[in-house]
């Protein structure tokens, strides 16, 4: 078969279960796809075929014994943030790019314990810091909807393998962005969930107290899928939360858009740099969900202008304090010929970080230092809790809120943007990290250059299944999420 890639999850899983296909054939069809097509998008790091094909093997065993569970032998790609027993794991970074987990992230264990076929790791900006999946490193993946732009990031190459069908659904971390600013770029759904839902044992620390794992795909339905494997309490994970999860493939329905009150925050769309069909293809989509009987509702955040500066403090406060431990001694790049203990740490340092790594670390160690900490951290800490206020006083009264992914679609590689104005392309996303909100992307049409629009859904705490079934039920009425870039209808 040359179409197996086209494949929902759901169909997937059912060619699986009822022989039409083998989980060997299967994940030789992606790898064959991967060898063909990937070195023009540049979205894995490691390809682990051999792995994979006994992983294949075994899933194809589990359904002899009768064992098998919804997924079992069904592809998958991990961001490189994801720790893999065995597998190197770089977080996108020279400073680990000898590094060989020797234990896997919760979430990848969830994986194999679901029968996940692991394809690889898939590239990122480094340390999941940026927007743009430009890495220093390991080079820039390329938006498979056209090659001179960006994929976005921090999850850029999670989303450019699932645009390129390089495997089928993929996880992301999502810190101030990252998975639904990708997503938006690339076509497809991706879900950021509530702080606490998704274990981070495991997943390489940013900013501790925003990062968060979650799902990539197509569509809904699709990261339904992965999330029933992704969610979960962790005792490994002390901020993991100990609530029931739900079935978020059961949960998916029809009519969870009928009487939904979705708020449209007055500030979001008066936006500078808030690009025209960004606005326009945003504004369809709305239009659609009041056909299908939702009502819109103007609510004020007036927060809105401290997203930037108040994210762009926190978090890189938390890196400064994560990224220490890469000292060059324990793990890690370690430069040549340190003279003293001193030259040890300053090389290895400057020569395993990139720049934008760097100048997050001489921010959040200046921004925690003796006599700024009160007037900078601290004060970002309160302001992050008025944040939260503005949404949870929104929410007494709508039931989502909706806002663009990013106000811009994919831009060129090497756009070259100041540290400021890529900044400013996150002012849609960061409060829901700063808030521990779930939130959602689905691609709603393209701009002029045929490239995607994305509609972020943000919901109260714990409304995944809320989200999921939203989006499914609007992809039930529209065709976005089917649409595939030209490199994806290439057969290998
Ligand atoms: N673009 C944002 C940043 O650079 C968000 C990244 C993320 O979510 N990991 O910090």
């Amino acid at each position: 078969m040359t179409d197996l890639h086209r494949l929902s999850i759901r169909e997937m899983a059912e060619g699986l279960k009822s022989a039409q296909f083998s989980s060997r054939e299967l994940t030789q069809h992606y790898l064959n796809r991967i060898a063909k097509i990937d070195d023009r998008v540049n979205s894995y790091i490691t390809v682990t075929a051999e792995q994979a094909l006994a992983q294949a093997d075994a899933a194809d065993a589990v359904f002899k014994t009768g064992n098998a569970t919804a997924l079992t032998g069904v592809p998958i790609a991990h961001k490189d943030i994801f720790c893999t027993h065995g597998i190197k794991t770089t977080a996108g970074s020279k400073m680990l790019n000898n590094f060989v987990s020797p234990y896997d992230a919760t979430v990848v264990a969830k994986g194999k314990t679901a029968g996940l076929v692991t394809l690889g790791k898939v590239n990122m900006d480094e340390f999941a810091m940026g927007s743009t999946s430009e890495n220093p490193f390991f080079g820039a993946t390329k938006n498979p909807w056209n090659l001179e732009h960006v994929p976005g990031g921090s999850s850029g190459g999670s989303a450019a393998v699932v645009a390129a069908d390089l495997a089928p659904f993929a996880t992301g971390t999502d810190t101030g962005g990252s998975i639904r600013q990708p997503a938006s770029f690339c076509g497809l759904t991706g879900l950021k969930p509530t702080y606490g839902r998704v274990s981070r044992f495991g997943m390489i620390a940013y900013a501790s107290s925003m990062d968060q794992g979650g799902p990539m795909a197509r569509s809904a339905e699709d990261c339904a899928y992965l999330m029933n494997v992704m969610a979960g309490h962790d005792e490994k994970d002390s901020t993991s939360i100990n609530k029931e999860v739900d079935d978020y493939v059961a949960n998916l329905n029809g009519t969870a858009v009928k009487g939904l009150r979705i708020g449209i925050p007055k500030q979001y769309f008066n936006v500078q740099g808030l690009d025209a069909d960004v606005k326009a293809r945003v504004e369809e989509s709305l239009k659609k969900l009041e056909d299908m009987g939702a009502t819109l509702v103007e609510i004020d955040l007036s927060m809105s202008e401290a997203y930037v500066p108040t994210y762009y403090l926190i978090a890189p406060a938390e890196a400064s304090s994560n990224l220490s431990r890469f000292d060059g001694v324990r793990y890690g790049y370690r430069c040549e010929n340190p003279t003293d203990i001193l030259d040890l740490y300053k090389r290895s340092r400057s020569e395993g970080f990139g720049a934008e790594v760097q100048r997050r670390i001489l921010i959040g160690t200046y921004a925690l230092s003796a006599g700024y900490y009160d007037a900078y951290y601290v004060k970002a800490q309160k302001v992050r809790r008025l944040i939260q206020q503005d949404f949870l006083k929104a929410f007494e009264n709508v039931d989502v809120i909706a806002a663009p992914s990013a106000p811009t679609t994919a831009y060129k590689i090497g756009a070259n943007l100041s540290p400021t104005e890529m900044y400013l392309g996150d002012i849609y996303t960061l409060a829901v990290n700063l808030a521990g909100l779930p939130a959602i992307n689905a691609p709603v049409g393209f701009d002029a250059n045929s490239l995607p629009v994305g509609l972020q859904l943000i919901g109260n705490y714990w409304s995944e299944s809320q989200l999921l079934s939203i989006v499914h039920q609007y992809q039930q009425n529209t065709d976005w999420h089917t649409k595939r870039a030209a490199i994806a209808e290439e057969n290998a």
